[in-house]
């Protein structure tokens, strides 16, 4: 490098082309967008004491540079209404019209769609929801939390987690914003869960501190300094159009504030 850059000129000039093809991609997965295009791909979880699994991704390459943020639902893929918001957001989002980065994985427990069966992953009967960050020598459950820490949060500014009430759970919509004493990054999750608009907001400050027992997706990306929520819609596997809409609209109206705050903490991908 410093080679380069004593070469005056055409060393600088190389310097710089390198580093602007560095962020004219970005890649979840098998999912690799340019800037202004959307790709899709799976997160590969591969075999390990139990099945491989393929996750299901989407990527918003925005046609502007800005903050990345994850959408995900369906750790729990019983609860449909969350699914199909995030379905019906991939469908609906222009990634000539982002600045920045979104990332919308729809579906993380497989099985537990196919199978019908709730709360758990039944491949190893682990809640998808409660094992984060994860691990490569575990269970199913354990190695996808693992990959979705490296390949969602890691890569992400903000990340709003979509969840509902199961097939046995009949729930009002509701959304968590946890207080983690940083006040800057408080005051940031603190308008988007106000952006996103549900009228009822659980106040978490007793969600784990340690990045390396985060438990919950949220909190995986809220200890990791990641601005973040959590939003609930939808119950017993019903899916009812103004629980839809306030998922739907929820997520559109946080990329909103986003955007008109310009919050992001890090800005990763700039
Ligand atoms: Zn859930």
């Amino acid at each position: 490098m410093l080679r380069l850059i004593s070469a005056a000129g055409l060393g600088i000039a190389f310097v710089i082309s390198i580093s602007a093809q560095a962020h004219t991609t970005f890649t979840v997965g098998t999912a690799t967008a340019a800037r202004g295009q959307k790709a899709t791909g799976t997160i590969e979880v591969p075999a390990g004491s139990d099945a491989a699994l393929s996750i299901p991704v989407a990527v918003f390459h925005g046609a502007k540079p800005g903050p990345v943020l994850a959408l995900v639902a369906g750790s729990h893929g019983t609860e449909y209404t969350s699914i199909i918001a995030l379905e019906k957001l991939i469908g609906m989002l222009n990634p000539a019209e982002i600045s920045g980065t979104v990332i919308v994985v729809p579906l993380i427990n497989i099985q537990s769609f196919e199978q019908k069966v709730p709360h758990l992953n039944p491949v190893d009967k682990k809640s998808m929801n409660r094992w984060y960050p994860g691990k490569m020598d575990g269970t199913q459950t354990d190695r996808a939390s693992f990959l979705i820490t490296k390949q969602v949060v890691e890569q992400c500014d903000h990340l709003i987690d979509l969840h509902g009430g199961d097939l046995d759970e009949s729930l009002r919509p509701y959304s968590y914003w946890t207080k983690t004493g940083n006040e800057n990054q408080d005051q940031i999750s603190r308008e988007m869960v106000l952006a996103f608009g549900l009228d009822h907001i659980i106040i978490s400050a007793d969600r784990p501190k340690d990045p390396q027992a985060s438990r919950y997706l949220e909190n995986t990306a809220t200890v990791r300094g990641k601005p973040s929520i959590t939003a609930e819609a939808g119950y017993a596997g019903a899916v009812e159009t103004d629980d839809l809409n306030a998922l739907v609209n929820g997520c559109l109206n946080v990329m909103r504030y986003i955007r008109s705050s310009n919050a992001g903490l890090t800005s990763s991908r700039e």
